[in-house]
């Protein structure tokens, strides 16, 4: 009894605490479960929520026990479990849980109700389970972001396929390398063998000296001093001479008294041919004198300098094999290359790469070759020359000169030629290149073009390179006419039927270029208006046919008078127009003068009857005059008009932008 009593006081005072307890337990644990699902707990919150979640488990666990299972302990300890799961994860939570759900039956069994002791568990259990099924949710989620993010690195890491070369450029770039690899190699080889020499007979230096046939010098190409970058005991001032005179005269030549041999020189001949070509020269030098005698170097010096010849023609055979294989190879894709391409400008970029696959250039033009009226057509310029297709060749230039000429034009250094002489364009500042090769494309003995390549260095376009480059001028030609062939009916359609000029069109179009020009380079291009004076009255005394005859007269006059880059044209009608490109109004005015004076000296001859004509000049320049291009015409237009109103027969030009009325600006008012 007395335990009852004593067991049943403290029980009921357990129970009003508990409700209590159990209400802050309760309270905390939704905060702690709702704030760890939401992820929004306040930093300090965040850190210490492990601790809080579990002491909210442990604290509900009490409550169970203490209320014997109440309604609201039992959902504490289910929330209770569920902020663990959320925070530990959920085999943590369902522990708690499961330890929860175990105390809260066995608390209510020990209060003798069966019936609320499987209620409660159940109750226990159904609260308890959702952290389970959450934190299984989630794990879901995760799982199948986790696949995403395995398959889009496994994306990532997949190899990407072999592309091929990207630019033509850059194989070339590598094959040069694999060139430039496999004669370093060479010189290894080289220089050991003259260390071991030099060894063998106690020398101070052993050097290979390399015959060069272009520019006619001795160069040291391999020497057996270690890491040094110019042979060391080798004294110029006193045996240059020496070793020049054994390459010249092909003889065995010594320095030195009768006992003691300072230097001993040698021609290296090839072997392989009749006349002995000159590799270069060995050279053996001791400042304290070699130990073999006089008579031994000399008997022993040409067999060493024919072994070092033969190592030398083996390397420059490898190289020639190796660098000609695969320039084979390159013209005979060029070849099939070629066929491909039906444009002109697709064409003339073929034949440029493939002239540079075939040379060791550095940049390639392509130039079309207009035998009748004698000058040249930019076709294609690598990028690099900063060359436009359609610029003129002028027919004294070097290029000019080799493709009237037809034979091609090798030149191992063209610097000196090039600074004083234009190479393509005389309107461009002279530019020194330093190696070139021309080949005209000829065609049943008429030149049509021509391919023209460009070394980086002096010498480095040689005599092979131009065989290849004309190898290529051959395996291209048909193709280039054919193609050429239709451009020259497209240019039919640029051309005045009557006059021979260009046609308005045509005229138009290279207006446009020439003022994108002017912009681009600077400088001045100036507009020339011509109109025939009292045209109408010649047509009603003569007749139309003589102002036909006269407008051809007219034509062959401005057509002959203008420089080759200047483009002539009928405009309509009998109105004229001569675009010069960089040439200012006094240079225009000067040649208007003279167009004017020669129109009015010469009559025109009908049959037999001769008829007198003159004309008025207008001239504007661009940005002389106008500071728009678009301006340029009206101007000009403006400045014929003031021509016509002072009486026809002269040249005036505007000279500055006061004078055009604003209704030309932005267009030619017809
Ligand atoms: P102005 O000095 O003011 O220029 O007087 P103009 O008589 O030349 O006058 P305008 O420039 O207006 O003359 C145009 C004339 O040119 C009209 C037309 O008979 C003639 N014409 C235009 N095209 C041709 C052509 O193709 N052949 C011939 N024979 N005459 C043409
Ligand atoms: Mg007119
Ligand atoms: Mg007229």
């Amino acid at each position: 009894m007395s335990t009852q009593t004593s067991a049943h006081a403290p029980a009921l005072a357990t129970h009003s605490w508990s409700i209590v307890l159990s209400t802050i337990a309760l309270v905390f644990a939704v905060a702690i479960a709702t704030a760890a699902i939401n992820g929004w707990l306040p930093p300090v919150v965040r850190r210490t929520r492990r601790a809080l979640a579990a002491g909210a488990v442990v604290l509900a666990t009490i409550l169970v026990v203490v209320s014997s299972g109440s309604g609201p302990s039992l959902v504490t300890v289910g929330l209770a479990a569920w902020a663990m799961a959320e925070t530990f994860g959920v085999g943590l939570g369902s522990a708690a849980f499961a330890v929860a759900a175990l105390s809260a039956a066995f608390a209510t069994l020990a209060k003798g109700s069966p019936t609320l002791a499987a209620g409660s568990a159940l109750l226990a259990a159904a609260v308890g389970a959702l952290p389970y099924f959450h934190a299984r949710r989630i794990a879901k989620v995760q799982a199948r972001r986790d696949r995403r993010v395995t398959r889009l690195e496994a994306q990532i890491a997949r190899p990407t396929p072999a592309r091929p070369m990207p630019t033509e450029a850059l194989k070339r770039e590598v094959l040069l390398s694999v060139e430039r690899t496999e004669a370093t190699k060479d010189l290894a080889i080289l220089d050991a063998f003259l260390r071991d020499v030099r060894d063998l007979i106690q020398a101070d230096e052993v050097i290979f000296w390399r015959w060069s046939e272009d520019r006619d010098t001795l160069l040291p190409h391999a020497w057996s001093t270690e890491e040094s970058d110019r042979p060391q005991y080798f004294r110029v001032k006193d045996w240059g001479a020496l070793a020049r005179w054994s390459a010249q005269e092909r003889i065995v030549t010594l320095d030195g008294t009768e006992t003691t041999t300072m230097l001993a020189a040698a021609p290296v001949l090839g072997a392989d041919n009749e006349d002995h070509v000159l590799h270069g020269v060995v050279t053996i030098s001791c400042n304290s004198g070699l130990a073999l005698e006089r008579e031994a170097v000399k008997a022993w010096l040409p067999r060493f300098a024919s072994q070092l010849a033969g190592y030398i023609e083996l390397f420059d055979m490898r190289t020639q094999y190796g660098r000609s294989s695969r320039r084979n190879q390159a013209l005979i894709e060029a070849m099939q290359r070629l066929q491909v391409h039906k444009s002109a400008e697709a064409l003339g970029s073929a034949v440029c790469e493939a002239a540079l696959e075939v040379t060791s250039g550095r940049s390639a033009l392509l130039i079309r070759w207009l035998p009748q009226d004698a000058y040249g057509l930019i076709q294609y310029a690598s990028r690099e020359l900063a060359l436009e297709p359609g610029m003129i060749i002028g027919k004294d230039t070097l290029v000019g000169r080799t493709c009237r000429e037809g034979m091609p034009l090798l030149l191992h250094d063209a610097r000196a030629v090039t600074r004083s002489e234009p190479a393509y364009t005389s309107t461009l500042a002279y530019r020194p290149i330093p190696s070139l090769v021309v080949v005209p494309v000829v065609c049943e003995q008429r030149v049509i073009g021509a391919i023209v390549v460009e070394g980086a260095e002096p010498g480095s376009i040689g005599v092979e390179e131009a065989r290849n480059v004309g190898l290529l001028a051959g395996v291209a030609r048909a193709f280039l006419e054919k193609v050429w062939e239709i451009e020259e009916v497209t240019l039919r359609a640029r051309t005045d039927a009557l006059t021979g000029l260009a046609n308005r069109r045509h005229f138009d179009e290279q207006l446009r270029r020439v003022l994108a020009e002017t912009d681009r380079f600077g400088g001045t291009s100036s507009l020339v208006l011509v109109d025939i004076d009292d045209f109408k009255v010649i047509n009603d005394t003569y007749g139309h046919e003589a102002g036909d005859a006269v407008l051809r007269h007219l034509g062959k006059i401005l057509g002959d008078g203008v420089r080759a880059v200047d483009i002539c044209a009928r405009f309509g009608g009998e109105e004229m127009a001569i675009l010069l490109p960089q040439t200012a109004i006094a240079g225009a005015t000067e040649l208007a003068e003279r167009l004017r004076t020669a129109i009015a000296d010469r009559a025109v001859l009908f049959e037999g009857t001769p008829i007198r004509v003159t004309a008025s000049f207008g001239i504007a320049g661009y940005p002389e005059t106008v500071p728009h291009g678009d301006w340029l015409f009206p101007a000009t237009d403006k400045a014929l008009y003031l021509a016509k109103e002072t009486g026809k027969n002269c040249v005036k030009s505007l000279l500055t932008s006061d004078g055009i009325p604003t209704k030309y600006q932005g267009g030619r008012q017809q």
